[in-house]
């Protein structure tokens, strides 16, 4: 089984989740900028985290044969901060690099006005930088969440299918498939979606367009969950060919679009700005 893992957080995992994920087939990741679990207080804060998803975690990432890209943006979440709001000046410089494979995650965290604002503004630097977007929807009012960012979507003029609208679940699935954008499902350990769920969802709506990620980050969850939908979508009757396409297949064609992805086996560069994963060498 070859993986591409379209949205994982793998600064906050360990290098056994690096081992583990590439033993399991995973070859290449998107990393979203997010927030950290807990408030960032200056623009500062994101200029080191933006130069780690771009330098450090990429270097670390191949140490284990795994290719790792990112998308850049100012979180739903942070986009309530007044403090945080110069990131917005910050994000040309960024989205113009090699390893930025889209703007996002993007989106609604509580629905208020300022989240709105700071959305439409990345839509639109997205159309300028030539990027995909990843759109992240709400846990909670999820329906209401996923159709106004389809509203705001349709409104920014950006075409459909450069546009992965993520952790969808049966409720919300039907109006991004019909608006014509990429379906992102985040499978979990023990809330949302999971494999069964997952399964039954392929079985409704096809494989087409439909991309599958772990989410994993430094909350309970599972960096293998892609590689366990591929194993439960052989058992329940589909073939090598449809785990590939959702695994790797839809997850290359929807990021290529950025015509910045690296996708061949390159030899681990030995050092990053002088340092390395090894100890005491
Ligand atoms: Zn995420």
């Amino acid at each position: 089984m070859r993986i591409f893992d379209p949205h994982v957080h793998m600064s906050s995992r360990t290098t056994d989740d690096y081992e583990a994920m590439r033993a399991a087939g995973v070859r290449a990741v998107v990393e979203p900028a997010f927030w950290l679990g807990q408030p960032r207080t200056s623009v500062g804060s994101f200029t080191d985290y933006f130069d780690a998803l771009l330098g450090w975690e990429p270097y670390r990432a191949a140490q284990f044969g795994v290719r790792h890209h990112c998308t850049i943006a100012l979180n739903p979440k942070e986009a309530n901060d007044p403090r945080c709001r110069g990131v917005l000046e910050l994000l040309p410089r960024y989205l113009a690099k090699d390893g930025v494979v889209a703007v996002g995650e993007v989106g609604y965290d509580a629905m208020t006005p300022a989240e709105d604002e700071v959305f439409r503004v990345q839509l639109g630097l997205a159309a300028e930088h030539g990027l995909p977007v990843l759109v992240h929807t709400p846990h909670r009012d999820k329906a209401a969440g996923t159709r106004r960012s389809l509203d705001v979507v349709r409104e920014s003029g950006l075409p459909p299918e450069r546009v992965l609208v993520d952790h969808l679940n049966e409720l919300t699935v039907a109006m991004v498939k019909d608006a014509g954008s990429w379906m992102g499902f985040s499978v979990y350990p023990d809330t949302k979606m999971d494999e069964r769920r997952m399964v039954a969802l392929l079985k409704e709506y096809g494989t087409d367009r439909i991309l599958v990620n772990s989410a994993a980050d430094w909350g309970r969850s599972d960096p293998l969950k892609t590689y366990k939908v591929g194993l439960a979508m052989l058992e329940a009757g589909f073939s090598a060919g449809d785990v590939d396409t959702v695994l790797w297949r839809n997850p290359v064609a929807f990021y290529a679009q950025s015509g910045r992805l690296e996708l061949d086996d390159a030899a681990p560069e030995a050092e990053y700005a002088g340092n390395t994963i090894k100890r005491g060498g």
